[in-house]
């Protein structure tokens, strides 16, 4: 089978989908969307049956429509601060009205108005305690989805696409195809598609196979950074005071031992911890709903490492550390942190008496020095004495910490201002390009590579 489009797009997550709302809604172009993963309605974690996760290939939780972001949190963040790379390529001013204007399609499709830390009096207030604690705060405005909600704003995106943007699901592409020098098509397992424009979207789960085809095809990478590290989940009394007014603190704090850059990420205020599955490697995450409540509250806490010459692989670096986790516990390790403290493993029965009882009920209890290098758990340990001078509570005994949480991010192409990378039609968007890390900025990515699109075509 062989058919011509306009545009094909490799990956339906936020980018993908972005790129397609923005070339159908000022172009008449044909549109291509190949996705490896099902339809929205149709990603059950089979998990959720039976307890225990499957490996199901390709992962219903990361893999899609709506991508990784699917059965994600939804927490838009609306600040040029995080979640990507992006301000580098178009400057911190348009990065910040690309975000307006696609925080405004998401709203149109149902996200909700409120948003978080707008409260500037507050937020000057705990960055002065933050700063007396070592740490640094970086104030930010958050959208929060909640998870249920996120697939309703999902479903509303694919049905504004109209009929001339194709989709098919559960097809992956394995071949970009390059002729004469210039972006001619893809090979997926049902056949050859062509068209003269490639959008390649394939987020962290593909960010591989992305490796691979860029080898194939000459591109020069970039390595960029690894973040490894934990979640941590505390009562949400512990840090309610900052999640009502400001949903969620981001926290940077710069290690005295090593002089690392250990990060909050993704805090979920009465949510739930929950395991990711990366193509078989299984690591943690969390979310956090729109309408249901647990008593505790989890955040991740990374630290950041960039690797310098000669070493260049640290997508295999953090695999490896998670593989470590998964080869002791099958999967997540829990583990207290006074056990932590005392150099012993948590057992069930300690995690039980503990004031946490842990939401993701299918972590194995351990200890996690076994997994983490040591320069990591000195980190950790310094940045939850420090967090804990902010929020007290934090580095309580009962305290759990699950591992590993690993970000993956892919090695970046050389990529213009509309991120199209140096073979002329083919673009890099996303994640998976390692150009972005969030949701807002991987839907901004989308609409720049459509512009560059529109821009070409006339
Ligand atoms: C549990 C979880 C919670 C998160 N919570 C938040 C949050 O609250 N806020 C936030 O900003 N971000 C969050 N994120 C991150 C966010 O989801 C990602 O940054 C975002 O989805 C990246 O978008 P993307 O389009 O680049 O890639 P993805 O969303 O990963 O989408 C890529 C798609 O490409 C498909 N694909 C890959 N390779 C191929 C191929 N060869 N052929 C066909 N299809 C392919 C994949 O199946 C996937 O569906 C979360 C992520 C997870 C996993």
């Amino acid at each position: 089978m062989s058919r011509e489009y306009d545009v094909i797009i490799i990956g339906a997550g936020p980018a993908g989908i972005f790129c397609a709302l923005e070339l159908a809604a000022h172009s008449s172009l044909s549109v291509l969307m190949v996705e490896k993963g099902r339809e929205v309605a149709k990603r059950q974690c089979v998990k959720e049956a039976s307890d225990a996760c499957r490996q199901c290939q390709p992962c219903s939780i990361t893999s899609g429509w709506g991508g990784a972001g699917a059965f994600s949190d939804g927490k838009l963040t609306l600040t040029t601060e995080f979640g990507g790379w992006l301000e580098e390529y178009v400057g911190k001013e348009r990065l910040a009205e690309l975000i307006a204007y696609v925080d405004a399609i998401y709203v149109r499709h149902g996200a909700p108005d409120r948003v978080f830390g707008e409260d500037s009096d507050y937020l000057e207030g705990l960055k002065r305690r933050a700063a007396q604690a070592d740490l640094r705060l970086i104030p930010a405005r958050i959208r929060h989805m909640g998870t249920e909600n996120t697939e309703r704003v999902l479903q509303g995106f694919r049905a504004a696409l109209p009929a001339r943007v194709e989709v098919h699901h559960n097809e992956a592409v394995q071949r970009i195809l390059v002729e004469d020098g210039r972006a001619a098509g893809v090979l997926t397992e049902q056949g050859q598609y062509r068209a003269p424009r490639v959008v390649c979207a394939p987020g962290r789960i593909g960010a591989q196979w992305f490796v691979e085809e860029a080898g194939r095809l000459g591109l020069a990478l970039r390595s960029n950074q690894v973040d490894v590290g934990v979640r941590v989940e505390v009562p949400a009394v512990v840090l309610e005071e900052i999640t009502d007014h400001a949903w969620e603190a981001k926290i940077v704090y710069y290690s005295r031992h090593f002089d690392d850059t250990v990060r909050t990420f993704c805090m979920n205020p009465h949510g739930e911890v929950v395991m990711e599955n990366t193509e078989g490697l299984v690591t943690v995450n969390g979310h956090s709903w729109a309408g249901k409540r647990s008593d505790n509250t989890n955040f991740a806490l990374l630290v950041s490492q960039q690797f310098t010459e000669p070493f260049n692989q640290p997508i295999l670096y953090g695999r490896s550390i998670a593989c470590l986790a998964n080869l002791l516990s099958g999967g997540v390790i829990v583990q207290r942190y006074g056990d932590l403290q005392r150099g012993r493993r948590s057992t069930r029965e300690r995690i039980a008496r503990g004031v946490v009882s842990p939401s993701l009920r299918e972590a194995v209890p351990g200890d996690l020095s076994l997994v983490l290098p040591h320069r990591y758990m000195v980190d950790l340990k310094e940045t939850i004495q420090a967090l804990d001078r902010l929020a007290p509570g934090i580095a309580s005994d009962h305290t759990l910490l699950y591992g590993v949480e690993v970000k993956f991010y892919s090695a970046r192409p050389r990529l213009s201002a509309g991120l199209q990378t140096e073979i002329p039609g083919l673009y890099a968007i996303g994640d998976g390009a390692g150009v972005t890390r969030g949701l807002v900025q991987a839907s901004v990515a989308g609409v720049l590579a459509a512009r560059d699109i529109l821009a070409e075509v006339g």
